[in-house]
């Protein structure tokens, strides 16, 4: 990417940046939502703490001290709960931190990085940040990811593949069979990440699980990556974790930013793997909340994809961000991506209707042959 043209404004920035950096948007905050909004724009769990995770946080109270480097006791807890070696645990402030990890240790200059476009924002702005280029693989017609065409998207520049099951923003899982497919196609030697954010909500029982891929079938070269951010709701404390080969771990750990899971995030990790049965029960819950709202919405004229994270997406096309004001002028925020569609959380019950309504008066005014139309 070292031939990116210069933004108009970069003559604005007082010092010399990396030209691809500087054309990158300035991040925007989003939307706050008013006291009496649902926000339903960022996939956050609409659900307090689980039992015991506050009382932990406020225990872990030696705030002048630097946390353990390495979360080694969350690492010891999730190797046990998922028949692993510790070494094959890594543990990070967020999954996106870690992704960023895997990147820039595969990723630079020249190499290139594949995944799946429409799928989670980050992925493009973390090949570019390691200097690498991004390579997207446009979505099926029914909003998956189209592992074929990545498989051959494969060159010898090639460094990392990004797989996103369920696809943020869109829904759909990747098949187990089509991802093992996928993998006898990949040469051994490139870096594939199955970024696995919302595994927990996954209610297909044909979904690619990334212990299994890791646990049974020995692909050295494949990381599975999950996060406390989603179904655990401590997004707001930072911690994710991958699993993977020990020195594919080490790689990524070398390019880290030290010490940035806290002991706050470390300890309310392990409350919440305590709480197993409330998880559980709150992920049935969403699940359910989940597939009710995408019938309901299907029933309305809404194309939907399947859902199978704790969102669901609207293909509102040329009309997204008419679509998005409705929504938000009914108290709703929603996350617009515009000219494709809007991806909607699933929160509150009480948000559920509210949702149902303004979707089904939308819906009405798309034009006949609209991709948001429904077949029914
Ligand atoms: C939310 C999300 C993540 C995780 O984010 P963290 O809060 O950094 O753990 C990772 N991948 C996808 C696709 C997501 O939607």
């Amino acid at each position: 990417m070292t031939d990116a043209p210069l933004p108009d404004d970069a003559a604005q920035i007082p010092v010399r940046v990396r030209p691809e950096i500087a054309a990158l948007p300035a991040y925007q905050q989003g939307k706050q939502a008013g006291a009496d909004a649902f926000k339903l724009s960022s996939n956050e769990n609409p659900f307090d703490p689980l039992p015991g995770v506050l009382e932990a946080v406020h225990a872990a109270t030696a705030l002048n001290r630097y946390p353990d480097a390495t979360a080694g006791r969350l690492r010891e807890r999730l190797a046990e709960r998922f028949g692993v070696e510790q070494s094959s645990v890594h543990v990070g402030a967020g999954s996106v931190s870690i992704l960023t990890q895997l990147v820039l240790a595969t990723s630079g200059p020249g190499d290139e990085v594949i995944f799946a476009w429409r799928s989670f924002e980050a992925y493009p702005w973390l090949a570019i940040v390691a200097g690498a280029t991004p390579v997207q693989v446009p979505l099926t017609d029914d909003a998956r990811h189209d592992l074929p065409a990545m498989a051959a998207a494969v060159t010898p520049r090639t460094r990392a593949i990004i797989v996103c099951s369920p696809n943020n923003p869109t829904g759909p899982i990747v098949t187990q069979a089509e991802f093992d497919a996928f993998l006898a196609l990949v040469p051994r030697d490139v870096l594939v990440i199955l970024d696995e954010a919302y595994a927990e909500f996954i209610t297909d029982p044909d979904a690619v699980d990334g212990l299994r891929v890791l646990g049974t079938q020995g692909h050295p070269n494949v990381v599975a990556l999950r996060t406390f951010s989603k179904a655990f709701g401590l997004a707001g404390l930072r911690v994710g974790y991958a699993i993977g080969h020990p020195r594919i771990l080490d790689a990524a750990r070398s390019t880290s930013i030290p010490l940035s899971v806290t002991a706050q995030a470390e300890v309310a990790a392990l409350a919440s793997l305590d709480a197993e049965d409330a998880l559980l029960e709150r992920v049935r819950t969403i699940a359910a909340r989940r597939d009710a709202l995408a019938a309901a919405l299907r029933e309305t004229g809404w194309r939907v994809p399947d859902a199978q994270g704790n969102f669901v997406w609207l293909p509102g096309g040329a009309e997204t961000m008419q679509i998005a004001a409705a929504f938000d002028a009914a108290g709703l925020i929603v996350r617009p991506f515009a000219g494709e569609g809007l991806r909607i959380s699933v929160g509150e019950e009480d948000s559920v209707e509210k949702v149902l309504s303004i979707a089904a008066s939308v819906v009405k005014d798309l034009p006949e042959a609209h991709p948001g139309r429904g077949l029914a």
